[in-house]
């Protein structure tokens, strides 16, 4: 029943189990446990929140459970991993949706131990990446250089109960990696970078493993247990592209600016992987591909496709698009190569939507 996915030998690659499709929540709580003890951990601080407490439930260890606060911080993370350090740890085990994992990395990072990633929903690829999103003390998130996990654990009887909105923004994270790419290699072209042909390669085939489900019915995948390796499989696959880099540089460009600059300025309006997918608009544009075909797939998947959708006016959009270059200092992308002014922005703005 357990499926070890074991094409990632090499030792910086996190080991990468999935359990299912068939069993239960239960089965996965021991299975859990035992891949545990098989790694040789036998005093980690569990840090779940409630959708990770029935997973959580089988692990033996000495200290108790830690459940983050609603708006886990840096400061939060670095408090645990203080604690962690004195608690005598020998890792931390996060079991929960992205926030969780994050702080969950960030900690194990000032501590000094492994992390072990249990995600309890699939909205973004920051499963085994080594970045952190995490605010700072009263500012939104910012991408921190974390640790990658060790193990990666996912178990689809738990993953088949997680918010259809978690799911669709997964799909928006990974339909971005075409367009990453494109950055990538618009950057190497100008002789700023060069491609990690391996880390290239993750990515192509981190999308390939979702774009049969592109134009299927989200709602009816979520369900499907068969989807949701895929997906995983391909937030996993994503992950690895950005280990094997060392940077998100594979699976994150303009469009990933775009959605940080939505949460700079308007504290976020959407999941990161629903913003990520709208910024792709303002990439597919510039590089004058085919927009509106891409804003009909964003519609069916239930993602946003106008600025409306995030509650965003024109004016607004404007300011996103001038700060977007801002958000990641040193990251040439279409958007650095275009370099719009205010009244590039407008005209563009009027190309997509009007
Ligand atoms: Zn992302």
């Amino acid at each position: 029943m357990v499926d070890r996915v074991d094409r990632f030998d090499r030792k910086d690659f996190p080991q990468v189990f999935i359990y299912g499709p068939q069993g239960d929540e239960q089965g996965a709580a021991e299975d859990l446990a035992r891949k545990l003890a098989d790694l040789d951990i036998t005093a980690p601080l569990v840090v779940k929140s409630t959708f990770g407490e029935a997973l959580g439930a089988r692990i033996k260890t000495p200290l108790p459970h830690v459940v983050p606060v609603p708006q886990a911080n840096q400061e939060w993370a670095a408090t645990l991993g203080s604690r962690t350090r004195r608690s005598g740890a020998d890792a931390i085990i996060a079991i929960g949706g992205g926030r969780c994992l994050d702080v969950a990395k960030l900690a194990a990072a000032r501590a000094g131990v492994t992390v072990v990633a249990v995600p309890t929903q699939l909205s973004h690829d920051g499963i085994c990446s080594p970045v952190a999103v995490v605010p700072a003390q009263g500012a939104c998130g910012e991408s921190i250089g974390a640790i990658a996990p060790r193990m990666v654990y996912l178990s689809i009887p738990t993953l088949l109960s997680s918010p259809l909105e978690a799911v669709r923004a997964g799909l928006g994270d990974l339909v971005a990696n075409p367009l990453a790419l494109r950055d990538w290699a618009l950057a190497a072209d100008r002789g700023l970078e060069s491609i990690d042909r391996r880390a290239w390669d993750l990515s192509v085939e981190s999308f390939d493993s979702i774009e049969g489900y592109l134009a299927a019915d989200v709602a009816e995948s979520a369900g499907d247990a068969r989807f949701l390796m895929r997906l995983a499989d391909g937030l996993v696959l994503s992950g690895m592209a950005m280990v094997c880099a060392g940077n998100s540089r594979p699976a994150s460009g303009g469009e990933h600016e775009i959605s940080h600059a939505i949460d700079h300025l308007f504290g976020g309006r959407a999941l990161h992987g629903a913003q990520v997918a709208f910024g792709c608009l303002i990439s597919t544009e510039l590089y004058g591909g085919d927009t509106q075909g891409f804003r009909a797939r964003l519609a069916q998947l239930g993602l946003p496709q106008h600025p409306s959708d995030l509650s965003l006016s024109e004016d607004d959009m404007v300011k996103i698009l001038l700060a977007a270059p801002y958000m990641r200092p040193g990251r040439f992308t279409v958007l650095e190569d275009t370099d719009l002014d205010e009244g590039g922005c407008r005209a563009l703005l009027e190309r997509i939507w009007d």
